[in-house]
Parts: structure tokens; C-alpha cells; sequence
């Protein structure tokens, strides 16, 4: 039986601050068909909410999937 050493290479993930995140939300509603409509990006989350609620004034429509994007950088270390 061989055994085999592998090295731990350490490594951190942190947000990369040089893009922005955005928010978002699509309308999820509908039975066989989703609405699908969308709120567009954001860089903060209140003009997410403030379109939801007026579309689902607008429309009835009441259940959404939200996103919030942002990228990441991974550093590997050297040993
Ligand atoms: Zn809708």
C-alpha cells in the first residue's frame, strides 16, 4: 500500500470590492407560466422592494426570487 502526502495549499476568498454587488428580483407568479418580469440590477437593495411592491399593487402577483450578486477573488499562498 502507497501512501500519498498532498500539500496543503492554503488559500483565502474575500469580495472582490472593486465590483459593485447588485440586487434584483424576478416575479416568480403564475401557474403554469411564471411572470418572469424583472426589477433590473440595483447597487442596494431598496429599489428591489419598491418595484415588488408595485407590481404586485399592479399586478397581484406575490411571490418573487431575489439575487444578490457579487464577485470574488481567490488567493492561493504560497508555502
Ligand atoms: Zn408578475
Amino acid at each position: 500500500m502507497t501512501r500519498t502526502a498532498y500539500r496543503f495549499v492554503p488559500f483565502t476568498i474575500k469580495q472582490d470590492l472593486a465590483a459593485e454587488p447588485t440586487y434584483s428580483a424576478f416575479c416568480v407568479s403564475g401557474d403554469e407560466k411564471e411572470c418572469e418580469q424583472s426589477s433590473d440590477e440595483w447597487l442596494t437593495p431598496h429599489p428591489v422592494e419598491v418595484w415588488m411592491r408595485e407590481h404586485t399593487r399592479e399586478t397581484g402577483h406575490s411571490r418573487y426570487r431575489r439575487e444578490f450578486v457579487d464577485y470574488a477573488e481567490v488567493t492561493q499562498h504560497d508555502v
